[in-house]
This record gives structure tokens, C-alpha cells and sequence, in this order.
């Protein structure tokens, strides 16, 4: 008799695809059942018959597609099972309510991890190493010269250049996105230097996890109503710097906290005044603790320098594979 073996999840033109339970993981076309890792846009697609991701991510996933998508929740470390394949879901690190998916099948193990990060940032669920036997990794900035500094290290920057503005009576913008980075950034900033303005789409995000109680500190939605006054030697935190709601500011200062703003070119074309490096991704350094973590032989890198990483695990005695994902080159979302 010929034995096929079949691997638990596949690499479909769908998405990640579990055959035995069908199902998807952060499927971008639309199929019957998905578990959804975060909300950000590249892995939460609409359309889709069900949802299930952490409760911490559902109303984020309601606010961005709908509240009546046919979505539920699930507690990290929760198991469901579905034709005898054992689902958990465990903390990513990457933005709050990101989440790992473990597949568990006749003693076969596999994590798909998102997006991820190693370092603790005070305000996600902090990021937990899950043994398995196959890891799928993200690997956004897979390569030697992305390497983090301590995230207290940037915020002590960020609240320096703050408090100068905030001195000289400047504005102090910080582009960000609005799910995810913008939470990090109000969380960790020095809250005594002064007010904290926030874009209505960061806003509506705050608000969304303020309902389910996870502590945001108080920030002021930005809105016409807001004086030029209001504005001095404050901190804005929007995911762009042109919004109209910012014309009454007198004297700003632009900058962007991204992983990207490692890059010079990326500075020198973004129209910021500074660039401070923070990133709600794996650092080079994070991912080969990440891999090693995970006891896993097989890896299979998603996002970002899949090509060169893979070469590099591959000399490190790993099996690895890439996974091709439609939306790879949407990675600004950092
Ligand atoms: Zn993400
Ligand atoms: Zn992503």
C-alpha cells in the first residue's frame, strides 16, 4: 500500500491550510473557516464564513470588518478541536492580541507565528516559545543588520526629543500606525511631559481596547475643535503627519518609530526630522532565539527576506521551506 504523507498545514494559494480540520490560518481569500493571528490588514482579510482569534483581537477584527462578521473569541491557551486536530492559541508579542496558532495532530506539531517579537513591550501579551516539531516564521527584517536596541533605550530618545520640543513650545509628531505602534508609544512615553493628541483612527482603536479594559492611557482625540494653544509642547501620535487636524499646530517636529527607520534612505525620504528605531518585529537576533526556542528541525520563513534567511537556516542544518504569501510586499506595517 502507498502511504502519502500529507503535511498537517499546507501552503495554499488561499493561505496556510489544514486539510485534516479545514481551515485556514490568516487565509487572503475568502474560505469557510479562518483563524485569524492579529487584525493588521495582511492577515485579516474580509470575507470569510467565520473567524476565530484571541478575545483581545476580536474587536479590533469587528471595528476594521464589521461588527456583525460572523467572529469569535478564543482565551490564549484555550484548546478547541476540530476533527481530532487539537487548536491553541498563545501570545505573539507583536501588537495586543496577537497570537501564535499551535496545531497539534497523532503527536505532530506545528506554530504558525504571525508576526512576532521576543521583546517584552509592556502593554501586549508578552511573547511565549512554543515547542514544536514545524515553525512558520515571520522573518520581516531577516537579515544580519536589523538588530533592536532595548526598547526602554528608544523611549529614553523619544522622551528627550519630546521634552526639548516640548520646551520650545513645538508640537511633537509621531507617525504611527494605528494599530499596534500607536498603543506601544502611549504606553511606554513619559506621560508627565505633557498631553498626548491622538488621529481619530488611533483614537477609535484606544477606544475599542478601553472597552474590553485594557489599560490605554488617556489621550485627547485630535478634532477641529483643538487650538493651536492645546497643541504646544504636545505629543501627537498619528499614522500620518499631512492630516488637516494638525494645521493649528504653530511649530512641529516630525518623526517616525519604525523598524524601517534603520535605513537612511528611509529617513532621509519619509519628510521626518527624526527617525527613531522600534519595531513590533523579531530583530535578527530575536529570530534565531525564537527558532531555537521552538526545538523545531523544519521552518518554513513568511514575510520579508525569505530568500536569505532560508539559505542561512538551511547552512544551520535546518529543512526549510519558503511560504509564498500574496501580500508580501505589504510590510510598512511594523
Ligand atoms: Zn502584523
Ligand atoms: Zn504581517
Amino acid at each position: 500500500m502507498l502511504l502519502l504523507f500529507m503535511p498537517l498545514l499546507q501552503f495554499t494559494n488561499k493561505g496556510i491550510y489544514c486539510e485534516q480540520a479545514d481551515l485556514y490560518i490568516d487565509p487572503w481569500k475568502k474560505v469557510p473557516k479562518a483563524l485569524i493571528t492579529h487584525a493588521h490588514s495582511d492577515h485579516a482579510r474580509s470575507g470569510h464564513k467565520s473567524y476565530l482569534c484571541t478575545h483581545e483581537t476580536l474587536p479590533i477584527l469587528k471595528l476594521r470588518l464589521g461588527k456583525h462578521i460572523p467572529a469569535s473569541g478564543i482565551a490564549y491557551g484555550e484548546t478547541i478541536i476540530v476533527n481530532g486536530v487539537k487548536f491553541s492559541f498563545h501570545p505573539a508579542g507583536h501588537i495586543i492580541g496577537s497570537a501564535q496558532i499551535r496545531a497539534e495532530y497523532k503527536g505532530e506539531i506545528w506554530v504558525a507565528s504571525g508576526d512576532y517579537k521576543v521583546e517584552d513591550d509592556g502593554i501586549s501579551a508578552a511573547y511565549e516559545p512554543i515547542l514544536c516539531h514545524h515553525f512558520i516564521t515571520e522573518c520581516t527584517f531577516g537579515l544580519p543588520i536589523y538588530k533592536w536596541d532595548k526598547q526602554q533605550k528608544v523611549f529614553d530618545q523619544i522622551n528627550s526629543w519630546w521634552s526639548s520640543n516640548a520646551s520650545e513650545k513645538t508640537t511633537s509628531i509621531i507617525k504611527a500606525y494605528s494599530l499596534g505602534k500607536a498603543q506601544r508609544l502611549i504606553h511606554n512615553v513619559d506621560q508627565n511631559i505633557g498631553k498626548i493628541f491622538t488621529h481619530p483612527a488611533v483614537e477609535k482603536v484606544n477606544n475599542a481596547f478601553r472597552e474590553i479594559n485594557i489599560p490605554i492611557a488617556k489621550t485627547i482625540p485630535l478634532s477641529p475643535k483643538v487650538t493651536s494653544k492645546d497643541l504646544e509642547g504636545a505629543l501627537v501620535i498619528s499614522p500620518s503627519s499631512s492630516s488637516e487636524l494638525l494645521n493649528n499646530a504653530k511649530s512641529i517636529s516630525v518623526a517616525s518609530a519604525s523598524g524601517w527607520m534603520m535605513s537612511r534612505k528611509r529617513r532621509r525620504n519619509g519628510n521626518i526630522d527624526r527617525g527613531f528605531v522600534l519595531s513590533d518585529h523579531v530583530d535578527w537576533i530575536g529570530l534565531h532565539e525564537a527558532i531555537k526556542a521552538s526545538g523545531a528541525s523544519h521552518i518554513y520563513p513568511t514575510h520579508g527576506n525569505t530568500v536569505t534567511f532560508s539559505r542561512y537556516l538551511k547552512e544551520q542544518g535546518y529543512q526549510t521551506e519558503i511560504v509564498k504569501t500574496e501580500y508580501a510586499g505589504e510590510i510598512d506595517i511594523d
